[in-house]
C-alpha cells in the first residue's frame, strides 16, 4: 500500500477493512515527523514504514496514540522514535499487559475478533508496551514549520480519546472518537457525542480524519453526526 497525500505536509496509509487496520497518519515537519497511531501489530508498522521510505521520507520521530484499542496500539513496541499517549491510555494498556500474562490471551482475542485472528495469524505472542511520554490535558509539538496540537477530548468511544489538530493544514485527526463504545456493549453516550460535536465545531479545520474511513470534510462529518444526534431530540434542546 502506498502513502496517500492529503495536504502539503500530511500523508496517510489508508485503513484496511479486511483486517480492520486503522488509517495511520504522517505529519511531515521541516525538523521532525509525527505518526498518528502505532497500528495493529509489528507487521502494520512495517507496512507503514515501507510506504514512508518509498517516498524517501524519514521514519517518524514521534508517534501519538489516539486511544488504547489494540488496532491502534499493539504495534507500539515496533515503532521508531518516541511514543506519546494520554495517561489514561497507559492505564488501559497496563490492564492489557496484566491480561496478556495469561498465555491463552492471544487465542482468546483471536476467538473474539476475526480481524485479530487474521492480523495475528501464525503468531502466539503479544508485545504490549506503554508510551514513552504521557500527558493529561494537552501538549503541542513544533515539528518545524508545522505544529501538532495534541489534546484530550470527551468522546463516546473511549475515556482516553486523544485528538490531534494541525492548524497550518486545517486538519483534525479524531481516531475512532465519533463511534460508540465497543467495549461497553456498543453503548452510544449521546451527551458525550454532543460534547465532541461542540469540540469539532469550535475547531477551524477543513478535514476531519476518522481512523476507519476515508478523510471527510468537516461539513460532511458534522452532518453525519447530526443525524445520530437527531435520533435523540433532547440533545438538540440542549444545543439551543
Ligand atoms: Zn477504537
Amino acid at each position: 500500500m502506498e502513502l496517500n497525500k492529503l495536504t502539503n505536509h500530511i500523508y496517510y496509509l489508508e485503513y484496511n477493512p479486511e483486517v480492520d487496520r486503522p488509517m495511520l497518519g504522517y505529519v511531515k515537519g521541516d525538523k521532525y515527523s509525527l505518526a498518528i497511531d502505532a497500528g495493529y501489530s509489528a507487521n502494520h508498522v512495517h507496512d507503514f514504514y515501507k510506504a514512508i521510505e518509498a517516498e524517501k521520507f524519514d521514519k517518524p520521530n514521534f508517534t501519538v496514540i489516539t486511544h488504547w484499542h489494540y488496532d491502534h496500539t499493539f504495534g507500539m513496541h515496533a515503532i521508531n522514535g518516541v511514543s506519546i499517549a494520554h495517561e489514561k491510555t497507559n492505564d488501559f494498556l497496563k490492564e492489557q499487559q496484566v491480561r496478556a500474562r495469561d498465555i491463552n490471551y492471544i487465542e482468546l482475542m483471536k476467538k473474539d475478533d476475526v480481524h485479530f485472528e487474521k492480523e495475528y495469524s501464525g503468531q502466539d505472542k503479544l508485545s504490549i508496551v506503554l508510551s514513552d511520554i504521557t500527558f493529561a490535558d494537552k501538549m503541542t509539538l513544533d515539528l518545524g514549520g508545522i505544529t501538532a496540537q495534541i489534546f484530550h477530548a470527551v468522546s463516546p468511544h473511549s475515556d482516553d480519546t486523544t485528538c490531534i489538530y494541525v492548524p497550518e493544514e486545517k486538519v483534525l485527526f479524531l481516531g475512532d472518537s465519533t463511534s460508540e463504545d465497543f467495549f461497553n456493549n456498543g453503548y452510544m453516550d449521546k451527551d458525550k457525542l454532543c460534547s465532541l460535536i461542540q469540540t469539532i465545531q469550535s475547531i477551524d479545520c477543513r478535514y476531519c480524519i476518522l481512523s476507519h474511513c476515508e478523510p471527510l470534510t468537516k461539513e460532511d462529518l458534522l452532518s453525519y453526526l447530526f443525524t445520530i444526534e437527531l435520533q435523540n431530540p433532547s440533545l438538540l434542546d440542549k444545543e439551543n
